[in-house]
C-alpha cells in the first residue's frame, strides 16, 4: 500500500477525512510514491482551532523559553539534515547537495529567530512629558498561515515559521501537495524541540484548503510564496477578508553581462544559476543580456560548460541536475523551447527529448539543458516565467538597452550584473528595478538578517519576507504612555493632552 501523507494537528499526525487525496511521485523515476491527504474546509477549521488555543498560551511563553526552543530546533535540524535532504530529493527531484543547500539557507532563518529577545526589543522614552514615560512593544498576531511552493519544501516554510513562532504566534503550514512529506518531519522536529502542541501545524491540501485559510476569521495573516497568478489571488482574497498578507510571486531574472566582464566567471555563474535545481528556482537566471560585442563569447563559454553537466537521479551523488517536478511541467517547458524556435531564436543547445545529445535517464521527468540565442522580448520564451533548464540570451548594444529590458519586465525579483567596472555596477544597483540585486553574484538571495522580496508582479503586499521585515509582519506594534499617579499634579483638564 502507498504511504499516506497526512496532516499534523495539535502536536500529532492526523489522517485526512475528506476522502480527497493527490498522488505524490518521485520525479527521477516517475513512480508513484505516496498519496497526500487534501484537507476540507472543516479539517482546516479543526487545525486553526487547535492553533488558536495554542497561540493563547504560547504568547505568554517568556522570550528565553521561546529562544531555547528555537535553539533546540536548530540542533535537531542540523542532526536531521541528512534525512530531510533525502525526503526533498525523493519528492522534488533536486540533487542531494542542492537539498542540503536549501536546508542550510533555511537554518539561517532559524538562527536569526534564536535572537528573538533582541529582535523584539522596543524603544523607551523616559520623561516624554513631565512624569510621563512612553515605550513601544511588539505583540504576536495569533494564528498565522503559510502557503508554500513545491520548489523549496523546507527553506520557504522556514523563512516563515521560524520568525512567526519566535514572535509568539501559532503557525499553520499548507505545503505544496507535490512534495508534502518534508513538512511532517519539520513538525516532528518542532515537537522534539519542546514546542507546545498546536503551535506548529500542517494542513495538506490544494485550493480548497488555501481558500479555507483565507476565509477563516481566526487566521490573522497569510504568507505566500508561489506563482504570480496565485499570489495575486491570495493577496486580493486575504486582504479583502481583513488579513495581513505578503504574497511572493514568480520571476524572470536577468543577468546583464558587460563587455568588460570576466567571461569565464560570468559563464560559470550563468550555468550554475540557470540550470541549478533544473531552473526551478525563483532566483534562477533565465535571461542573459549580452551587451555590446560580448554575445558570441558568452554563448560559446556557456555552451562549452553544458556537456560537463551530469543529468540524473538527484539521489545519485554523481548528478549535477535532476528532473523537473512532473511530466506535465516537463512538456510545458519543452513547449516553450518549440515556441522559441518557431519565433526565430537559435537553439544552440537543445534539451528536448529526442533532440538532445545530452544523456538523460529514460524514466522520470527529465529535460536536458537548453540554451537559446538571439531571443527577443516579443517571444514567449522571453516574456513568460518558464521554470525549467532553459536559458535565453538576448543581445543588446548598450548598457541602457540592457537596463530597459530589466526595468520593462513584468517581474522584478532579482537582477544581476557582471562587470569589472565599479561605476557601472554602482549605477546598476541604483537604477535596476528589482528587489534583489547581484553584483558579480548570480543568485543574490539575501542572508537571513536582511529580507527577501521582489518588486512588481514578484510581490503583492508591503513587506518582504523573513529578517527584520518578517518580524514586523508577524507582530503588531503597541505604544504605552504611562504615568505613576502624583496627586500634586492631578487636575481635571478637558483640553487635548499636550506635553509639558
Ligand atoms: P503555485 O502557485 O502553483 O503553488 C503555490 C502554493 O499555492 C501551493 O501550496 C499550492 O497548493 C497553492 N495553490 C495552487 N493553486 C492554487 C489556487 N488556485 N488557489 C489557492 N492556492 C493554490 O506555485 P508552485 O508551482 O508550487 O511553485 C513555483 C512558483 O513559485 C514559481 O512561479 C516560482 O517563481 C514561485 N516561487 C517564488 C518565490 C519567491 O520568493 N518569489 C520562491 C519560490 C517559488
Amino acid at each position: 500500500m502507498l504511504p499516506r501523507i497526512s496532516h499534523w494537528v495539535g502536536g500529532a499526525a492526523v489522517a485526512g477525512a475528506s476522502g480527497r487525496t493527490a498522488p505524490v511521485h518521485n520525479p527521477a523515476t516517475g513512480l508513484l510514491t505516496g498519496e497526500v491527504d487534501l484537507a476540507s474546509a472543516s479539517e482546516v477549521g479543526t487545525a486553526v482551532a487547535a492553533a488558536k488555543a495554542a497561540a493563547a498560551e504560547w504568547r505568554g511563553a517568556s522570550l528565553s523559553k521561546r529562544s531555547s526552543v528555537l535553539f533546540a530546533f536548530r540542533e535537531l535540524l542540523h542532526r536531521g539534515a541528512g534525512e530531510l535532504a533525502e525526503i526533498i530529493t525523493a519528492e522534488h527531484g533536486k540533487v542531494l547537495g542542492d537539498a542540503h543547500g536549501e536546508i542550510a539557507r533555511g537554518l539561517e532563518n532559524v538562527e536569526y529567530a534564536c535572537g528573538v529577545p533582541q529582535l523584539l526589543k522596543g524603544g523607551f522614552s523616559e520623561q516624554a512629558s513631565t512624569g510621563v514615560d512612553v515605550y513601544s512593544i511588539r505583540q504576536p498576531l495569533g494564528v498565522v498561515a503559510g502557503v508554500t511552493p513545491f520548489n523549496f519544501p523546507v527553506m520557504v516554510p522556514l523563512w516563515m515559521c521560524a520568525n512567526a513562532i519566535a514572535c509568539g504566534n501559532a503557525f499553520v503550514l499548507k505545503p505544496s501537495e507535490k512534495d508534502p512529506s518534508a513538512s511532517l518531519l519539520l513538525a516532528r522536529l518542532w515537537r522534539e524541540a519542546g514546542l507546545p502542541d498546536g503551535v506548529f501545524s500542517v494542513v495538506q491540501g490544494d485550493k480548497e484548503a488555501v481558500d479555507a485559510l483565507l476565509a477563516h476569521r481566526d487566521v490573522a495573516a497569510v504568507s505566500f510564496v508561489g506563482s504570480t497568478p496565485i499570489a495575486k489571488h491570495i493577496y486580493e482574497t486575504g486582504t479583502a477578508n481583513g488579513k495581513r498578507v505578503q504574497a511572493l510571486g514568480g520571476a524572470k531574472n536577468h543577468m546583464v553581462v558587460l563587455p568588460d566582464a570576466d567571461i569565464d566567471v560570468a559563464a560559470d555563474a550563468a550555468v550554475s544559476a540557470a540550470y541549478g535545481s533544473a531552473g526551478e528556482r525563483c532566483m534562477a537566471v533565465s535571461v542573459v543580456v549580452a551587451v555590446g560585442d560580448v554575445g558570441d563569447e558568452i554563448v560559446e563559454a556557456i555552451s562549452a560548460r553544458i556537456p560537463r553537466l551530469r543529468i540524473g537521479d538527484g539521489a545519485d551523488g554523481g548528478s549535477d541536475m535532476g528532473p523537473l517536478i512532473s511530466a506535465q511541467h516537463r512538456d510545458r517547458v519543452a513547449g516553450y523551447v518549440d515556441a522559441g524556435e518557431r519565433d526565430g531564436a537559435t537553439v544552440v543547445v537543445d534539451g528536448r527529448p529526442g533532440k538532445s545529445g545530452q544523456r538523460t535517464p529514460e524514466q522520470g521527468f527529465f529535460l536536458a539543458t537548453t540554451l537559446l540565442d538571439h531571443v527577443t522580448p516579443e517571444m514567449s520564451v522571453y516574456a513568460d516565467e518558464i521554470f525549467g533548464p532553459v536559458l535565453s540570451v538576448v543581445r543588446v548594444r548598450t548598457y541602457d538597452e540592457a537596463l530597459d529590458l530589466v526595468n520593462g519586465n513584468e517581474y522584478g525579483n532579482g537582477a544581476v550584473i557582471f562587470t569589472r567596472d565599479g561605476g557601472a555596477a554602482r549605477r546598476f544597483q541604483f537604477e535596476a528595478e528589482a528587489g534583489m540585486i547581484g553584483i558579480n553574484v548570480p543568485i543574490p538571495v539575501p542572508v537571513a538578517y536582511y529580507s527577501f522580496g521582489g518588486w512588481r508582479s514578484s510581490l503583492f503586499g508591503d513587506t518582504h519576507m523573513y529578517g527584520p521585515e518578517g518580524v514586523n509582519f508577524y507582530t503588531r506594534g503597541k505604544v504605552v504612555t504611562s504615568r505613576w499617579p502624583d496627586p500634586a499634579t492631578s487636575r481635571v483638564d478637558l483640553g487635548f493632552p499636550t506635553t509639558r
